[in-house]
């Protein structure tokens, strides 16, 4: 009796729930998540593709309800971290051969990469085909380059096998492009023997790189005639010709005239940022992240994105008003907690890079990034366990051996899901710990837990992906159990430890 007497309140006390999260937590309910999420992923925000007037539509939306639970902004009075994005369209271009126009697209084509300008050149250094590989071969052995227009061959010779395949190959024209600029070349004509071509697309993509710290050579592509006519040989046998070494690497007089011309746009894209403050450490931050961009449309079809990650982004507005019903109600976390749509996630993380790049709250002082990208719907070819009770957890045995003691802990205590760690092997081809925006996190050594879904079936990344797929008793449980662990991070004593490095593997070139 003694005994029992003695262990019952120790026994209570490990499995006792904190009644005060549990009433947050019910806040997070189905009818709150329909109603949010059919707004998100409806027509009116046009698939949010990041940049766009959707995607804006849904970064309004955001703010509006981050303002009215009573969230901060997030970013110095403002619930925006802006972000620019360039891009880049061919206006014009030209190239003449002593005095001659040559042809756009039957002839030659500019690298749409180029930056403007306007080159004459009286004579072209032949470099075979363009290859520095350090240990095999030099195409630039006893040539002088620099300042110079350069002229190499595509492709590879028979006898040569690069050290290295793919990308960084050095017979690539990747490899190629940073031979010609290493060694000091102003510009390169490559010879291709696929022309005439279709006609270019003058558009380049929006891209966050704006400003470079190396200019690549300004480069144009040729036809084997065009080429032919400079090194004096007919443009027929040009190709066999170099093959055999049968012209010679040297200086070719020639006139040649080069011009493009682009206009390049900016335009801005923000992550959503609202922040619930703590109360006696109010200067460490749980975050909890979840992109809010999509696809957008393809001609008049709209991506609606209701998974993918209208899922994740409703997930936040409802966790956001659990943890703001538990302070109205006296009991706010000690952390702060920092909100944060991110945008750009489809287009290459470009918003959580961002915000990892330039962060407005210490990432030492971060002390876990709880990121959810899709947990709306179920994983069709899962054949193990329960279809309606389970979420792939990823990362939690990464950077702190605290995130799974928790994790696991939360979930028995409250929710009771089926934790299934398929996707957080790391010889799982799929690489999700690399793939979503808790990585920007991850890399500066912030620890974070993924919650995903696993939907990777017909209507991932498709128009289908709309909201009356979803499962929404299945979303509030998940959005649960990522509530009632931030919970637990944002009011234990210590931050969590960071007592496992990250491994990086090497990316497969
Ligand atoms: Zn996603």
């Amino acid at each position: 009796m003694i005994c029992v007497i003695a262990l019952a309140p120790l026994l209570a006390a490990a499995q006792k729930k904190d009644k005060n999260a549990v009433k947050a937590a019910a806040t997070i309910t189905v009818e709150d998540l329909k109603k949010h999420l059919y707004i998100i992923a409806s027509k009116e925000m046009e698939g949010r593709e990041t940049p766009s007037a959707g995607l804006d539509k849904a970064a309004d939306y955001i703010e509006a309800h981050f303002k009215a639970l009573g969230l901060t902004p997030g970013n110095n009075g403002s619930f925006r971290q802006f972000y620019p994005l360039y891009k880049d369209s061919m206006l014009s271009s030209s190239f003449k051969l002593n005095g001659n126009a040559i042809e756009l697209n039957k002839d030659y084509q500019p690298q749409t990469s180029n930056y403007a300008a306007s080159m004459r050149f009286s004579e072209v250094v032949f470099a075979g085909y363009g290859i520095s590989d350090p240990e095999k071969r030099d195409d630039y052995k006893d040539l002088k380059v620099a300042g110079k227009l350069v002229l190499i061959m595509d492709g590879t010779p028979a006898d040569y096998k690069p050290t290295q395949t793919g990308f960084a190959s050095p017979a690539s024209s990747f490899g190629k492009m940073n031979a010609a600029l290493s060694k000091g070349a102003s510009a390169v004509l490559i010879v291709y023997s696929n022309f005439p071509r279709r006609s270019l697309n003058a558009n380049s993509g929006w891209s966050m790189n704006g400003y470079k710290a190396t200019q690549t050579p300004f480069s144009f592509t040729i036809s084997t005639e065009v080429a032919g006519k400079i090194l004096g040989v007919d443009g027929k046998s040009l190709a066999d010709k170099i093959k055999n070494g049968e012209i010679a690497s040297k200086a070719y007089p020639a006139e040649i005239d080069l011009e493009f011309s682009k206009q390049s746009k900016m335009a801005k894209a923000s992550n959503v940022i609202g922040v619930l403050e703590g109360t006696d450490l109010k200067d460490e931050y749980v975050f909890i992240t979840a992109h809010y961009d999509h696809l957008g449309k393809r001609d008049t079809v709209i991506y609606y994105g209701a998974d993918d990650d209208g899922s994740g982004t409703t997930g936040v507005l409802e966790i956001a008003e659990a943890f703001i019903k538990a302070k109205e109600a006296g009991k706010g976390p000690r952390r702060s907690i920092v909100f944060m749509a991110v945008s750009g996630e489809e287009k290459g993380l470009w918003g959580s890079g961002y915000y990892g790049n330039n962060p407005i709250f210490p990432l030492d002082k971060t002390t876990v990034d709880l990121n959810i990208d899709m947990i709306g719907r179920s994983d069709a070819s899962r054949k193990v366990g329960d279809s309606t009770n389970y979420v792939y957890v990823v990362g939690d045995d990464k950077i702190s051996s605290d995130l799974k003691v928790i994790s696991e802990g939360m979930n028995k205590q409250y929710v009771k899901m089926e934790l299934d760690y398929k996707f957080n092997d790391p010889k799982d081809p799929n690489r999700i710990y690399f793939r979503s925006d808790h990585y920007n996190f991850a890399a500066k050594g912030v620890p974070i837990i993924f919650y995903y879904d696993g939907m990777l079936g017909a209507d991932y990344h498709k128009p289908t992906d709309t909201p009356e797929k979803i499962q929404y008793e299945l979303f509030a449980k998940r959005a649960k159990l990522v509530f009632f662990t931030a919970w637990e991070m944002a009011n234990r004593n210590e931050m969590l430890k960071r007592d496992i490095k990250l491994e990086i593997p090497k990316r497969g070139m």
